[in-house]
């Protein structure tokens, strides 16, 4: 994957994303204010309008790339969250995807001092990662891992419906936040979901 193709996957990502934006924002209007739609639409902007930019660079320079975007651009606890997953995604070394994104994952951990169960967007990044891990160790397709970690991120946006939040604004509601679906872990359903689908016709190789 290069610059090119990563700005082609944003413009698919954000084209997405509006269709699914009333009922995200909805979810953050009913457990946070209401800006996270907002946010994620102008991060996701504010990449797509660089895109002159990202031509000729690899893989690395393009994450880096959106991630000094969304962390200069973006409100919210979500950009600077979404900042570091790209961040640690651009980090040199990994060989494979699934450790590029373990990597980020783990960063996005590490600044939001949340864990699993805690109903947010970790809810969905990490399940998705692990079995992303798992999948890549045991040789599986390419069509496979594609289809799993779509499913994965969809299980993982749902299961926050009956979490109770302990980070983010969420968490000042406590017990109140129970009943709806996180929207940082619906976004990430919805993006994830959608380069899973953009991935899987081929074209593009991660
Ligand atoms: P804000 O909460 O500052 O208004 P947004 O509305 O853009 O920011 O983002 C809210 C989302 O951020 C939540 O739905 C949750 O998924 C995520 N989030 C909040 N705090 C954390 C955290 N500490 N770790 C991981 N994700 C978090
Ligand atoms: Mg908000």
């Amino acid at each position: 994957m290069n610059g090119d193709q990563i700005i082609a996957i944003c413009q698919m990502v954000l084209k997405q994303y509006e269709k699914k934006a009333d009922a995200i924002e909805a979810l953050d209007r009913a457990i946070g204010d209401g800006d996270h739609v907002i946010n994620m639409k102008r991060g996701m902007a504010k990449i797509v309008e660089m895109e002159t930019s990202f031509a000729g660079l690899n893989l690395e320079e393009g994450f880096k790339k959106i991630a000094l975007a969304l962390l200069s651009g973006i409100g919210g606890a979500s950009g600077p969250l979404f900042a570091s997953l790209f961040m640690g995604m651009a980090k040199p070394g990994p060989d494979t995807f699934a450790q590029r994104f373990a990597t980020g994952v783990a960063d996005v951990q590490k600044r939001g001092k949340a864990r699993e169960g805690e109903k947010t967007m970790l809810d969905v990044l990490i399940p998705v990662s692990s079995v992303f891990t798992a999948l890549e160790a045991q040789g599986a397709t390419i069509g496979q891992i594609l289809k799993t970690l779509k499913e994965t991120a969809q299980k993982g946006a749902e299961n926050t419906r009956n979490m109770e939040a302990r980070k983010g604004r969420a968490s000042f509601l406590g017990e109140r936040s129970i009943g709806t679906v996180d929207p940082g872990a619906r976004s990430c359903e919805v993006i994830i979901s959608t380069i899973c689908d953009c991935l899987s016709d081929g074209e593009i190789k991660i």
